[in-house]
């Protein structure tokens, strides 16, 4: 993942985690002072799970207006997140959140990474 660097495990520790439901947004501030603000439609289009990634492969794509329901935390693991169309399987760590990006989403950019979903 180009861009996508962690320095230390001190970073993949997030100090806050903001659902915010209007512009769809979550937003999570790590221990090393980046704030990420990612767009429900681009976690759910990341959506870790087995069943999104097996969908991936096949070129299927998931709803690209899903928004965020709810966000639990999954333990110290990272955050499992519910979405609009039902989909609430999907765990995120936290270095898989951290390695996403908001430079797929409009708005301004935050922290020096670039757009990678053409992978
Ligand atoms: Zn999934």
């Amino acid at each position: 993942m180009p861009g996508a660097t962690v320095d230390s495990a001190v970073g993949l520790w997030p100090a806050g985690v903001v659902l915010h439901a209007a512009s769809q947004r979550l937003e999570i501030r790590w221990r090393d002072g980046v704030t990420q603000q990612l767009s429900a439609a681009g976690l759910r289009e990341h959506c870790p799970c087995s069943g999104c990634e097996a969908a991936r492969r096949a070129q299927r794509r998931p709803p690209g207006d899903a928004t965020l329901q709810a966000v639990h935390a999954a333990g110290e693991y990272g955050l499992q997140l519910a979405f609009s169309d039902g989909h609430d399987r999907g765990i995120y760590p936290w270095a898989y959140l951290r390695g996403l990006h908001d430079a797929c989403v409009p708005g301004p950019p935050a922290h020096d990474t670039h757009c990678d979903s053409t992978s």
